[in-house]
């Protein structure tokens, strides 16, 4: 009988190559609503964090704001030998250069980094915003405590590198707060100028915008359901590649789509009791946020955030008007809720930052063939490859074949019209890298 069921296990791992990783439930387990409270509420109580805001008090403004946001980092860091490398990066912006930008600022974001192991210079990115503002954009005196916007996504990077600064990983982890977000997403565009003139290479970033409120404006109260906002095609593609895609698809299938898939996949495995929902679009209707400078700059970026928003909570004076309560307070927070938002970031980093790097190059064939054929090139540090495949209406990849340590594969009896293929690098305990879409195509 004990032979049979080591011979039975063996053969489901085997067969199904997908198994789990305790530290990921433990990870989930650690992120405590109780630190987000805390932090969220001292943020609100800077008063503002405008960007244009006062710089020197050590209670009000965004200077105070920053400086406590490095101290925290900080404080992590010395709790962890030290893992953590803090620093402001910022930008200059003239007064005039936007609407928003009524006299000369700097832009400030606070850089946290925990160092990979084995690829120092790869990075996935979870950033929240520090800024915050009332009705009129560039009022920069009146009290904005912007406690869901933003501050539930500040504090869930914060509370993301106290949880993670327990582990090492391969990959490096930036936890970052931008600034300049609602003056025109000055802060990202800083960072994403900043990671190309060092080299950085970014993995991606999950941009984290409003973390924290679960009653819709429409009366809808779900604290399980929350959105993930991807583009389909990066903004700067060659003109070659978009007169490829007609002919042999990817019109859904850029890097930013793949990272929402992974996070959408990551969340189904490990956290069933969420509802993610991937919305195929940048970002909500007409409005912005701060994974789109990353995206602008050919990274890979995402919006995570909750599914039911409250317009009346956003962006506005702190005032009671026809019997509404306007305003951005911490009344409005459910910190539960954005500990679970702040466990789905964290996984997500840790999956990607203990997985090997998606392989660089996918080649695809099988026109006119009743078998398709893939090949891609090896990654340094894969210990095999996982194939994927969907219908082509399908939005996740429903479809998967673990092929081993090998740098082809075919599949037989799968006509290569009918579904959209994808292959991931898998690395120790199973980790994989985001799926990479074909991006050349094998002639026979
Ligand atoms: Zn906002």
């Amino acid at each position: 009988m004990k032979k049979y069921l080591l011979f039975f296990f063996s053969l489901t791992s085997l067969i199904i190559h997908s198994q789990t990783d305790s530290r990921i439930y433990d990870i989930i387990d650690s992120v405590s609503a109780d630190r987000l409270e805390k932090d969220i509420t001292t943020l609100a109580n800077f008063g503002t964090r405008h960007t244009l805001s006062d710089t020197v008090s050590q209670t009000r403004g965004i200077g105070a704001a920053r400086r406590w946001i490095k101290s925290e980092f900080e404080k992590i860091s010395a709790d962890c030998d030290d893992c953590l490398e803090v620093f402001y990066q910022k930008d200059l912006v003239k007064k005039g250069e936007g609407r928003r930008i009524t006299k000369d600022v700097w832009v400030v974001n606070v850089v946290a980094i925990q160092r990979g192991t084995k690829y120092p210079n790869r990075y996935i990115i979870m950033s929240g915003d520090i800024d915050s503002r009332v009705s009129d954009a560039n009022d920069f005196t009146s009290d904005a405590p912007g406690a869901n916007d933003n501050a539930s996504g500040m504090a869930g990077a914060i509370e993301a590198s106290r949880v993670l600064s327990k582990y090492k990983f391969e990959n490096s982890i930036m936890y970052v707060g931008l600034s300049g977000e609602e003056q025109g997403l000055y802060g990202g565009r800083g960072l994403a100028a900043y990671a190309k003139e060092k080299g950085w290479q970014i993995i991606g970033i999950l941009n984290n915008d409003m973390i924290g409120n679960i009653t819709g404006v429409d009366g809808v109260v779900s604290n399980r359901d929350f959105r993930i906002f991807s583009e389909p095609v990066p903004p700067n593609e060659t003109e070659q590649q978009r007169r490829a895609r007609r002919f042999y698809g990817g019109e859904v299938d850029g890097i930013s789509r793949q990272l929402a898939r992974y996070v959408h996949k990551t969340t189904q495995q490990y956290m069933p009791e969420m509802n993610p929902i991937m919305v195929y679009r940048l970002d909500r209707f007409g409005r912005g946020g701060h994974h789109r400078p990353f995206n602008d700059a050919g990274f890979a970026g995402i919006r995570i955030m909750e599914a039911h928003e409250n317009y009346t909570q956003q962006h506005q004076d702190i005032r009671l008007e026809d019997g509404i309560a306007y305003g951005d307070v911490l009344e409005h927070v459910n910190f539960d809720y954005a500990a679970k938002l702040t466990a789905v970031n964290a996984i997500n980093l840790a999956s990607i930052a203990w997985a090997p790097p998606s392989p660089e190059t996918v080649k695809i064939g099988g026109i006119v063939q009743p078998s398709v054929k893939l090949t891609w090139s090896s990654v340094e540090g894969a210990t095999g490859y996982k194939i994927y495949w969907r219908d082509t209406t399908s939005p996740t990849w429903d479809h998967s074949k673990y092929v081993g340590n090998v740098n082809g594969h075919v599949l037989e009896g799968i006509v290569v019209d009918n579904f959209f293929f994808g292959v991931a690098a898998v690395g120790k305990d199973d980790h994989e890298s985001p799926i990479v879409f074909p991006n050349s195509i094998l002639l026979r």
